[in-house]
């Protein structure tokens, strides 16, 4: 059974990611329109009825943004935790009823053909939410907003076959930029993102040969360049004595278009 992973969108303009295999799929987030969903999707031959669901991880905008519509018109069941589903039913969303499914933080539930799990991540959301989920004998854990990787966070990190983690920012490009002092102590915080250094300094400590793929998600669009995504992980593993011979494998998510399909069984 092939499954396949990619991104759809990451950032802060917008971040959807699509797993799944020849008979079903799940979205993780839907911060883009639901028609870019739907085009996207298409483009890719991906049926929206094979979609069983979409996974929510918090209430920001760049998560939710073609929510509504999603559940409204084709009537895609959403799953997240109680607290991520108060912040998110204001009397402005119009979240289809029928499609609201509850969670609960680090309790494996069934979808279609993968059993997955929230787990809490530390970012200045009511609550933000990781999943890991586990399709055959596949594991893939995806954290796109945190400010610093606690225990919890780290203990599915570390079981990963593929990786979606946050990149966000270059640590010098956010100091030296004209962001206002609030917005980078916010950004740096244990609530904020994650940074290029802090993020491959936790891969170079917990790097293991399960790892097959790494997607560098949710870049700043001012703070950020892919090319420092990978001189700063390139550093940071020579500093300790790691060189990246071809595994893992390596994409930088980009912010607006879709990225080629990967295949976790190749
Ligand atoms: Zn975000
Ligand atoms: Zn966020």
């Amino acid at each position: 059974m092939g499954l396949n992973f990619c991104s759809l969108s990451s950032g802060s303009s917008g971040n959807c990611y699509y797993l799944g295999n020849e008979f079903h799929g799940i979205l993780i987030d839907a911060g883009i329109s639901a028609t870019s969903i739907r085009k996207f999707l298409k483009d890719m031959g991906i049926s929206m009825q094979t979609v069983m669901g979409v996974l929510i991880t918090h209430n920001h905008i760049d998560h939710i943004k073609g929510l509504e519509l999603l559940t409204r018109k084709n009537s895609i069941p959403a799953f997240t935790t109680h607290k991520v589903w108060q912040s998110i039913l204001s009397p402005q969303k119009k979240i289809s009823t029928d499609c609201i499914r509850k969670i609960h933080l680090q309790e494996k539930f069934h979808l279609a053909d993968f059993d997955i799990e929230a787990f809490p991540v530390c970012h200045d959301a009511p609550e933000t939410i990781g999943f890991h989920i586990c399709a055959g004998n596949k594991k893939i854990t995806i954290v796109t907003d945190l400010g610093h990787i606690c225990q919890t966070a780290s203990q599915y990190i570390k079981v990963a076959n593929l990786l979606v983690i946050e990149s966000n920012y270059d640590e010098q490009m956010l100091e030296n930029g004209g962001y206002p002092y609030y917005l980078k102590a916010r950004i740096r915080s244990d609530h904020g993102h994650l940074g290029n250094h802090q993020t491959a300094t936790f891969l170079a400590d917990n790097i293991n040969d399960d790892l097959n793929y790494i997607c560098f998600a949710h870049l700043s669009k001012n703070n950020n360049t892919p090319e420092l995504v990978l001189q700063t992980l390139e550093r940071t593993f020579s500093n300790k004595g790691i060189t990246l011979k071809g595994q893992p494998q390596i994409s930088i998510l980009s912010r607006n278009t879709p990225t080629e399909m990967i295949n976790l069984n190749e």
